[in-house]
């Protein structure tokens, strides 16, 4: 071997020294920081699998998406944002591009979480594959492409740089124990409720970018769902509100593009399409659109919050990218009576949550506003059978007694809350107490409540079935929820007792489904319509002595035509709404059957229940008979009615 030589390194690689110096600055240089747009523009290929338009992406062909993408760029001080988009808008697709960008720049941990399992397996195949599959800048940063591999399974990622999770609503334990810098949510509207752990899905979220208080992002996106249940929605509301603003073509003035405004002529079927614009009334048809939104600009209509919104509908579709505005009014022509693709039309494409008409006259106000001035515990003209419906909680009884009269026109007599869990007996001492005091009618006639219904639905149903057992009230009824939505107001009574040899005990506590979607179907109706009536005619009365929190109680759930049943708002209590729903289904006990009275019956009660007693009658009248303890149920007279 040759000696080494020392030289002086110019003489050698005449280069090296500019070389060096060359890859130390690019070493050294602070990194060339893109948005996520100039990157999705330079890097992402949108598949044949997913798009309309494969090929290179470019964010110019839907300008309308450039702010949201970019806000989750590195260098945005926006920490979260919230796209309440229709479908087809492009909503998923800057989600990953984000995606891709946090990939490709290994900036720490991300995780995708969709609220069920099949919709997680779903966009891995339809969306999180392709992109993999298409964007060599995202393949470059994955240690393993190999399956088999640890760090490249279906629901996990490992990255240079940060790793990917993708999670879903239905395995709470796993969403608990992950903690990510990146995170983003799609299909926010169909995370449920409370998961199966009783933890709120969003809180449990938010928490997973705690360990990175300074540069964590939130990504949600959405179409919204129904009014008050809508967690979009909720959260678009708590934004800053950004609706993407326009010039017109005519004036200049800057405009919004909403359904209202879109005008068609009658049987055209929306083939003449265009819209008014709201400044200078001058028709803009669709083909003013592209260049429209080239021009416009995202603004916020509620500044101040630093949660970002961006809310859109499809009269904003890019031409090619989506429907027309002709096959939007077709779509909406189409819908307009059937309230489930209504529901879907509003939702999907107008991006607006969904509100049952019959409810938005139920609205807690306009309720709380036909109140009545009567006093509560007292019978009105009118009433002339009572009943109640209990509810059981852990910690206490609600109590709702309600007055029913001819049509089964109901008076609220009373809502009480009796504080005490129902597994103890100082519960059920004081609502003997209430169900047994006598009510004054206002002509001096005492009445009684003559059958109660008791939930024994949750955790209580033994403590309800002993408190039966030992009829100190008048007509107590064991009571469940019935699951089918078309359940009977109310089922058959069935013998829940036997005795040591087996056999049923025809005298023991019986048991009774409630049909509680037919029940509140009959209710809100009632409500709903009531306010166009006289105060004659209305088939339900308030007493002016109920609190607030009762007419929300009342309103607390909502009509969804698309699950087809109610479900509850977040965060109130129904508690005064379900209690009202028991005391219609006792109204129906067997040996009552308001329902079922014909008007002569009623006319004979009314008339009994109209003699107006003088003073002197009245201090004579005896208290109702007490309860009768003897008979238990009679069942003779179940099934000829
Ligand atoms: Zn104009």
């Amino acid at each position: 071997m040759a000696p080494l030589r020392t030289l002086p390194m110019a003489e050698t690689y005449p280069n090296a020294a500019h070389l060096i110096h060359a890859t130390r600055a690019r070493a050294f240089a602070p990194r060339k920081v893109q948005t996520v747009s100039e990157f999705a523009d330079k890097e992402i290929r949108l598949s044949k699998k997913g798009s309309a338009e494969p090929g290179p992406w470019h964010t110019d062909r839907n300008p309308i998406l450039r702010e949201p993408m970019d806000c989750m760029s590195a260098r945005s001080t926006v920490k979260e944002v919230v796209m309440m988009f229709p479908i087809q808008m492009g909503k998923t697709c800057c989600a990953i591009n984000a995606l891709a960008y946090h990939m490709a720049n290994g900036s720490g941990p991300v995780m995708v979480c969709l609220p069920g399992e099949v919709g997680m397996n779903k966009w891995i195949n339809q969306k999180l594959n392709p992109l993999i599959e298409e964007t060599p800048a995202v393949q470059e940063v994955l240690t393993s492409q190999n399956s088999r591999n640890s760090a490249n399974t279906k629901e996990f990622k490992d990255f240079i740089g940060g790793q990917l999770y993708l999670e879903h609503a239905g395995s709470p334990s796993r969403l608990k124990s992950t903690s990510v810098k990146f995170l983003i949510v799609d299909e926010l509207t169909e995370f449920a409720g409370n998961l199966v752990t009783g933890d709120d899905p969003l809180m449990l979220l938010e928490d997973r970018t705690s360990a990175f208080p300074a540069t964590y992002k939130r990504l949600y996106i959405s179409s919204p769902g129904v009014k008050g249940i809508c967690r979009t929605d909720e959260l678009y509301e708590k934004s800053d509100q950004r609706k993407y603003f326009m010039p017109c073509p005519h004036c200049n003035a800057e405009i919004l593009f909403e359904w209202s405004g879109l005008h068609w002529s009658e049987g055209s079927n929306g083939h003449d399409a265009r819209y008014v614009c709201p400044e200078c009334a001058c028709e803009i048809e669709e083909h003013y659109k592209t260049e429209m939104i080239k021009k416009g600009r995202w603004i916020a209509t509620n500044p101040g919050p630093k949660l970002r919104g961006y809310h859109i509908n499809a009269l904003y579709y890019q031409i090619g990218l989506g429907p027309r505005w002709a096959t939007l009014v077709d779509m909406w022509l189409q819908a307009y009576n059937d309230l489930a693709r209504l529901k879907s039309f509003l939702n999907s494409r107008l991006a607006v949550t969904w509100e049952d008409p019959a409810m938005r006259a139920v609205k807690m106000n306009v309720i709380a506003d036909r109140v009545e001035p009567y006093a509560l515990r007292t019978a009105p003209v009118g009433v002339c059978v009572i009943t109640a419906g209990v509810d059981t909680q852990d910690n206490r009884l609600a109590v709702h007694i309600t007055g029913w009269g001819k049509g089964l026109a109901c008076w609220v007599i009373d809502y009480v809350e009796l504080m005490g869990d129902p597994a103890d007996d100082m519960v059920w001492v004081a609502l003997t107490d209430l169900l047994n005091k006598p009510i004054h009618h206002v002509n001096g006639h005492k009445m009684v409540v003559e059958a109660t219904a008791i939930d024994a639905g949750g955790h209580r149903t033994e403590a309800v079935k002993d408190y039966v057992r030992r009829r100190l009230i008048r007509r107590p009824m064991v009571i469940f929820g019935a699951i089918p939505n078309n359940a009977p107001v109310l089922s058959k009574p069935k013998a829940q007792d036997i005795n040591w040899r087996g056999q049923i005990i025809k005298k023991g506590v019986h048991i009774q489904h409630v049909g509680t979607v037919a029940i509140k179907n009959v209710l809100f109706g009632r409500l709903a319509t009531d306010h166009e009536k006289s105060l004659e005619e209305r088939r339900v009365h308030f007493s002016s002595d109920l609190q607030p929190d009762y007419f929300q109680g009342i309103t607390s759930e909502t009509f969804d035509p698309r699950a087809n049943r109610f479900i509850k708002k977040r965060g109130v209590r129904n508690e005064q709404l379900d209690t009202w729903v028991y005391s219609y289904a006792a109204a129906h006990h067997q040996e009552l059957r308001l329902h079922l009275h014909p008007k002569a019956r009623w006319d004979e009660l009314l008339e009994k229940y109209g003699h107006v007693l003088d003073p002197e009658a009245r201090k004579q009248l005896p208290d109702p008979e007490p309860v009768n303890t003897g008979s238990g149920i009679n069942l003779s007279g179940w099934g000829r009615g």
